[in-house]
């Protein structure tokens, strides 16, 4: 993977025929990704929170036709672009129906996020643990790994190495669990029994803040060291 031209603040990486970007959008800095096939120009966004015209554009500069909308989790920095970015493409959303409660609560997330509150709908498709969505040639399998809400998943492409883990483990820190829906000894068990099961040399794009490695995050993550 190497680096290529990209809008500001995004981080660009390449994979042979493989369009992969990462950038934060909105007030909370929700990082919104975005993979394409070069050869098919069909592509994916991850969790398109705001700045939908930004995302837009960015599909329209490379020639990419979106697909599908994949959401991590409920929360309004993830999930607050989505409708609009339906109504652009008519590209469906997909959403773990475990939080299709939390979704209902756009109004308290807004007010408690101090942010405007976006038209909301309810999701297209469902994300089921062992579902494969994705590309035809960049598959994913959907990992249901509740705790910082009950329907957060993580999305893992196995060939790439790659894993989207939404706010469920960020570089050196793991997702909140204060929040409505959020239980810290599930997202302790998501994480001990599903994500640091992967190999070390995983990718992991997160969704806030820098990217990280599995076998990084096994070493220095304080909340993952094992119990004494
Ligand atoms: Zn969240």
């Amino acid at each position: 993977m190497f680096s290529r031209e990209a809008p500001t603040g995004a981080c660009s990486l390449y994979n042979q025929d493989m369009i992969l970007e990462s950038f934060p959008v909105g007030p909370i800095a929700c990082n919104c990704i975005i993979m394409g096939d070069e050869e098919t120009r069909e592509a994916l966004v991850i969790d398109p929170g705001d700045e939908v015209s930004r995302i837009n554009r960015r599909f329209t500069e490379l020639g990419l036709k979106l697909k599908q909308i994949l959401v991590t989790h409920a929360h309004l920095d993830h999930i607050g672009g989505a409708v609009r970015l339906k109504k652009l493409t008519g590209a469906p959303i997909y959403l773990n129906e475990n939080d299709i409660d939390l979704l209902g609560m756009a109004d308290s997330q807004a007010a408690w996020m101090g942010i405007p509150v976006p038209e909301t709908a309810l999701p297209d498709e469902g994300l089921d643990d062992g579902q494969v969505v994705g590309l035809e040639r960049y598959p994913a399998t959907v990992m249901h790994t509740p705790g910082h809400t009950q329907g957060s998943v993580c999305l893992y492409f196995a060939p790439e190495k790659l894993l989207i883990s939404g706010d469920t483990l960020f570089a050196g820190s793991i997702g909140r669990t204060d929040l409505p829906g959020g239980n810290y000894e599930q997202i302790m068990k998501s994480l001990h029994t599903r994500v640091m099961t992967l190999p070390d040399e995983t990718r992991v794009l997160t969704g806030h803040g820098p990217s990280t490695v599995i076998g990084d995050e096994r070493r220095n993550n304080p909340f993952l060291r094992p119990r004494q």
